[in-house]
């Protein structure tokens, strides 16, 4: 190659890297900018000669320096790239971004790549930093949370009263029956099932029915505390798990839930529906089988209270 061609390829190369659609600066060994291609002057409004010769943390006063010195130097001490992703530090200088159709980033995500550029005497004395806009992916990926979420949310709720639904609420079940049988802490089981259910579904009809049903579910809500765990187990039949709660503070929750219920009235469609719970109560204790054992309890509990007259509570003795 003659010294004209080299000096030709030099310039394509130059031209090369001041249009490239990835953001090139250099820096010196004083964190002093050398090289600035147009993509960062694109995204920072300034210009090379804004730049060259100065502090790139005078320019950037967002960029961590602790951190970013801390990375730099050990890519000139080791003579290897180093990197940096977007999930790790969103990004290294505070770009617009520019999505016009998500609109989701205010700012550009960035992958950043740190490069020892050696002088031809083999030390490091500048280095190259390679920026990468990656707010599409870094946009796509939140979404794609942000659904997963949702579906997982929806997966286990119930789409009548917004409680847990019998599969997610069984889950915590098995998890309070778990942990107690590791920690001990008291922990109570409430069920309770709306008394003559069929009669209101004949009498107003199923959409007044479904109307009970969310009402006594906003009751339960009401009623229990942010720890207990309500869920609607079937049809007219609700559940809550009551943590660090024996069984006679489950049972004055119990009767709240009752009591509430009883003087509660329904209105549908111009027509007032008043109806009452029975209720079930059973405290978990040594010596149960099985998560099911408990429920059984609690379940045989309630058809006591059914068979009892109905709009009761019943709870399981302590020496069964
Ligand atoms: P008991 O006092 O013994 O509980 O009498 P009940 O009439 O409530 O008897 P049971 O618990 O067996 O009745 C359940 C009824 O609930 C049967 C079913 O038609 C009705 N049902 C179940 N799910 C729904 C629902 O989502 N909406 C409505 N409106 N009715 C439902
Ligand atoms: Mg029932
Ligand atoms: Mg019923």
């Amino acid at each position: 190659m003659t010294v004209t061609d080299e000096l030709k390829s030099f310039h394509w190369l130059l031209e090369i890297i001041h249009s490239v659609d990835v953001g090139v600066m250099v820096l010196d060994r004083e964190y002093q900018v050398e090289v600035w291609n147009g993509f960062m002057e694109n995204h920072s409004g300034l210009a090379p000669d804004q730049t060259q010769g100065q502090s790139v943390f005078a320019l950037f006063p967002e960029i961590e320096e602790a951190w970013f010195r801390r990375k730099v130097e050990s890519v000139a001490l080791l003579g290897t790239p180093a990197f940096s992703i977007w999930e790790q530090r969103p990004f290294l200088m505070n770009f617009k971004s520019y999505q016009p159709i998500t609109g989701m980033a205010d700012f550009m995500y960035q992958n950043i790549t740190l490069l020892p550029l050696k002088s031809t005497t083999g030390v490091v004395e500048h280095i190259g930093v390679v920026i990468y806009d990656v707010t599409d992916v870094a946009v796509n990926k939140s979404q794609l949370q942000d659904a997963n979420m949702k579906l997982e949310r929806l997966s286990r709720t119930d789409r009548l009263t917004q409680l847990f639904n019998r599969g997610y609420w069984e889950e915590c079940l098995h998890a309070e029956y778990h942990r107690f049988n590791r920690y001990h802490q008291p922990v109570s089981l409430l069920i309770f099932d709306i008394d003559h259910f069929k009669k209101i579904n004949d009498t107003y009809g199923h959409p007044a029915g479904d109307e009970v049903i969310r009402q006594v579910a906003e009751a339960m809500r009401s009623l229990v505390r942010n720890t207990d765990i309500p869920g609607r187990y079937g049809g007219e039949e609700f559940v809550c798990l009551l943590p660090d709660t024996p069984g006679d503070g489950a049972m004055i929750l119990a009767e709240r839930i009752r009591t509430h219920i009883e003087r509660l009235l329904v209105m549908h469609e111009g027509r007032e529906i008043r109806f009452t719970v029975s209720l079930g109560v059973a405290e978990l204790v040594d010596g149960i089988a099985s998560a099911g054992t408990w429920l059984e309890q609690a379940d045989q509990m309630l058809y006591q209270s059914k068979h009892g007259g109905r709009n009761q509570s019943s709870l399981l003795p302590k020496s069964e």
